[in-house]
């Protein structure tokens, strides 16, 4: 740990203008769940992806500690201490042995409870945030630690990239490749699902033999990422929560079958949904597929996004 800021320093470090911080979405290439373990969380076997739809979050210098927000989810996003933001900044706070004063201003552009981690992102834009805001110094791998008390998603958002995440999702290792940039259209539902439900029926399914296969090792997607060919990689895209969300909404089918109908190469739910993720073969074609999910009236919207890009950054 670095040395702390002490009050009674007479001069803070830390920056005293605002500090912004960009945060991408992440989708899982391949979510593989195994079984539920005793404290509660499934072991996994995942490639997280983080893409270019971003929340921003700025940290100005304050008294208190207070967040407002604007965008996806305004009015309904509690932005109380329940807010991992909050409890983000709380957690660096106290490891850093700071008070913990910021006035913190969200802008949302990924949806909430969508699969796409947007509750981890922003706690990730927070710990980078209020670290630079305090000059608490902490490296990207003491962040990620305390990342990991936050949620399982949350380590991954700060690194970005394309990463291998195993325990309950928190151990994130990078996958090496060659850059390549992967083109892929969203498709974001009305409404959100809950991850823990999803969880939950997952078990039930595989309980009652409803559910598919168990997806397995990572080892056929992280051969097939080394290819650099989107039609390579699209039969190697693979998501074991996939069965749930399709039994918690049943529309999804029509949004998948829409997409591949469109020309996508590939259709996967987005972590434990509703978001459906495409994989197309090059930027044109997420265009015109977007174009055509979006008139197909099977989803809220559809966004094109490219990955790999970097995790939570000040910019
Ligand atoms: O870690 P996080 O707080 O994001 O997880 C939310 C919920 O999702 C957990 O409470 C648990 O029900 C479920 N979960 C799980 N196994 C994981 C990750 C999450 O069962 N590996």
């Amino acid at each position: 740990m670095t040395e702390a800021w002490r009050p009674g320093d007479d001069e803070p470090r830390g920056a005293s203008g605002p500090v912004r911080v960009r945060v991408p979405a992440k989708v899982n290439l391949h979510l593989g769940v195994g079984p539920l373990r005793r404290d509660g969380y499934h072991e996994l076997n995942t490639v997280y992806h983080a893409i270019s739809i971003y929340d921003e979050l700025t940290a100005r210098r304050g008294d208190t500690l207070i967040l407002t927000m604007e965008g996806e989810g305004a009015g309904d996003l509690a932005l109380d201490d329940s807010n991992l933001i909050i409890r983000a900044a709380h957690a660096l706070a106290g490891y850093a042995g700071v008070p913990p004063h910021a006035r913190l201003h969200l802008r949302k552009q990924i949806p909430l409870a969508a699969g796409l981690a947007g509750g981890s992102a922003d706690a990730a834009a927070a710990l980078v945030a209020c670290d630079a805001l305090w000059g608490t110094g902490l490296s990207r791998d003491e962040l990620a630690g305390i990342a990991a008390d936050l949620g399982s998603d949350v380590p991954f958002l700060i690194h970005g990239g394309t990463a291998l995440g195993t325990g309950r999702g928190e151990a994130v290792s990078p996958v090496l490749a060659r850059p390549t940039s992967w083109h892929w259209v969203v498709a974001i539902a009305d409404g959100g699902l809950s991850t823990p439900q999803a969880y939950r029926e997952l078990d039930r399914l595989r309980e009652t033999g409803a559910a598919g296969p168990p997806l397995g090792s990572t080892a056929g997607l992280l051969a097939a990422l080394r290819q650099r060919d989107p039609r390579v990689l699209a039969p190697n895209l693979g998501n074991d929560l996939q069965d749930a969300a399709l039994a918690m909404r049943p529309s999804l089918a029509s949004t998948l079958k829409a997409g591949e109908a469109a020309g996508a190469l590939a259709g996967i739910v987005s972590g434990s949904g509703p978001t459906c993720v495409f994989l197309t073969a090059n930027a044109a074609e997420a265009e015109r597929v977007a174009a055509e999910l979006a008139t197909a009236g099977v989803c809220r919207q559809a966004r094109v996004a490219h990955g790999p890009v970097h995790g939570a950054r000040v910019s």
